[in-house]
């Protein structure tokens, strides 16, 4: 049977672009479906990743640009205004955006505005803000509508003093303080982008701890670099309330310790808050096709990202963990590779993990706790962004670079990195831990000097003494091969 388009996608995010991208490669008809009328690219471009991102672009080049020369006792918020922050950003949206429709364009992806939702297995429908209706059919259909974030129970989110992730990209001034209620990556990157614009930060967070899933000693180095970034964080803490205060002409947070019962108030300027992210799966007619959710709405895929009705997959924040732009565009054309019979395309199933805060946390592979707990025996190297010249040069001192391998074949088990250009420098390390490489590599191979990437070096050289103590020498290892 005929139909309209080889594939409809709903949600033109990362996930989205990147299947119908790679239909369109495949010579196949792709339509995508965007339920907000003025911006494709979703949370990635408009909301989440590239502002967030654009933001910190900026405050990090003021952060540098403090540490190198002195603040001259002027704190950042007096130095730098925020609409040239703004307009920075905006810049970088405007790019993006004329850079996604151009690619649509140029590969004749189709687009159609509007909500869409799946009335069968083949046809979607797409209602426009004025009150338009239309159908289309297609062999395929790709759901990755993505997520949003959820609201707290305890105050209400005016936009104007008390932010989510959106309306804080539209702040008119720095503040001289914000609270960040929550503690995921995204709330302790934003802490650290305000920190270094000179704003007193403050997070309450309702856990135990914060970023639990670091390596125990990255964890320990980035904590040493909020300490110096003056950034306050109190853990088990419940919000009880958030609201003007007109007499002293600020917001208050109430706050209580979950431990001690006892209350707090913080005043403070704004207030940030980050809940969970919840799947954008309702009212896409999901129960009426029996696509199969988890108890939260998030859809389940196999690993083709196909779910239980075959002509309909899933990808993206829609499914779930863990919920990355770029974790979704590998989705997206892993979905769009299945449908059109070419074999499942080799995902390195060790996934990269990049968290933009200043200094910049990246990790790849086993941290050393479950390295030990799976394999015993292991060996770590540690190499301090402090004896390094690069980051001498640029006064960028705080950081540390953590190989993990296995003691006996020196087989790379993990790197973890805190510290100025952690996110790209991990793709090292995760390429040669991909191509079940060893920490030989890092001690026969010639580094740029003076590089970051030098810390690869230095790690695996301080790793080979840890060796050392451990019986066996360099020379030893050297004669092994
Ligand atoms: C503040 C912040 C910072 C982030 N930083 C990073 C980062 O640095 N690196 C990283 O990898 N990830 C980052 N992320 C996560 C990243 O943005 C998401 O993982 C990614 O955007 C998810 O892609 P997606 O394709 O699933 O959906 P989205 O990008 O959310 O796009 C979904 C699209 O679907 C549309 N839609 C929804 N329902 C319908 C419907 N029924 N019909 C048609 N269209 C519909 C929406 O309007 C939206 O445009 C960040 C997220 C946030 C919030």
């Amino acid at each position: 049977m005929s139909r309209d388009y080889d594939v409809i996608i709903l949600g033109s995010g990362p996930a989205g672009f990147s299947c119908a991208m790679q239909s369109a490669k495949f010579d196949k008809k792709a339509l995508i479906i965007e339920a907000n009328e003025s911006f494709l690219g979703g949370t990635w471009i408009n909301t989440g990743t590239v502002p967030s991102k654009a933001l910190r672009e900026t405050a990090s080049s003021i952060h540098r640009y403090t540490s190198q020369f002195g603040d001259e006792g002027i704190k950042p918020y007096d130095r730098f205004r925020m609409r040239d922050v703004l307009r920075y950003k905006d810049r970088v949206l405007a790019t993006q955006n004329s850079e996604i429709k151009d690619s649509l364009i140029k590969n004749e992806v189709d687009t159609a505005l509007g909500f869409g939702r799946i009335l069968d297995a083949h046809t979607v429908e797409v209602s426009s803000q004025d009150g338009e209706k239309k159908r289309f059919t297609a062999d395929h259909i790709l759901i990755s509508t993505g997520a949003t974030s959820t609201k707290p129970d305890a105050f209400e989110i005016d936009h104007a003093t008390v932010l989510d992730n959106r309306s804080i990209l539209d702040i008119h001034y720095i503040p001289k303080q914000l609270v960040i209620v929550g503690t995921n990556v995204q709330a302790m990157e934003f802490a650290t982008v305000f920190s270094a614009l000179g704003t007193r930060v403050t997070v309450l967070n309702g856990q135990e701890d914060y970023m639990v899933f670091l390596d125990r000693e990255i964890k320990e180095e980035f904590s040493a670099a909020l300490d110096e970034a003056r950034i306050n964080i109190f853990n088990r803490t419940r919000v009880l309330q958030v609201g003007p205060n007109p007499l002293r002409n600020c917001t208050e947070v109430k706050y209580q310790d979950k431990d001690t019962e006892e209350m707090h108030v913080i005043e403070t300027e704004l207030v940030l808050y980050f809940g969970n992210r919840k799947p954008n799966s309702a009212r896409l007619g999901l129960e009426e096709l029996g696509i199969k959710t988890d108890g939260k709405g998030f859809i389940q895929v196999d690993a083709n990202n196909q779910t239980n009705v075959p002509s309909i997959y899933a990808a993206g924040d829609v499914i779930g963990h863990p919920s990355l732009a770029s974790v979704s565009f590998s989705q997206g054309r892993n979905a769009s590779c299945h449908m059109f019979g070419i074999s499942r395309m080799e995902t390195e199933s060790i996934i990269p993990y990049g968290i933009y805060a200043i200094p910049e946390i990246a990790s790849v592979g086993l941290t050393e706790e479950e390295a030990k707990n799976q394999m015993g025996d292991v060996a770590v190297g540690r190499a301090y962004y402090r004896h390094l010249t690069k980051a001498n040069i640029a006064r960028t001192p705080r950081g540390m670079l953590k190989l993990v391998f296995e003691a006996e074949s020196l087989r790379l088990l993990g790197v973890h990195i805190v510290g100025s250009g952690a996110c790209d420098l991990i793709h090292i390390g995760q390429a040669v831990l991909n191509f079940g490489g060893s920490a030989r590599y890092f001690l026969d191979t010639v580094h740029n000097y003076p590089t970051y990437s030098e810390a690869y070096r230095v790690a695996a050289f301080n790793g080979i003494n840890y060796m050392y103590k451990g019986g066996q020498t360099y020379k030893d290892i050297l004669k092994e091969e």
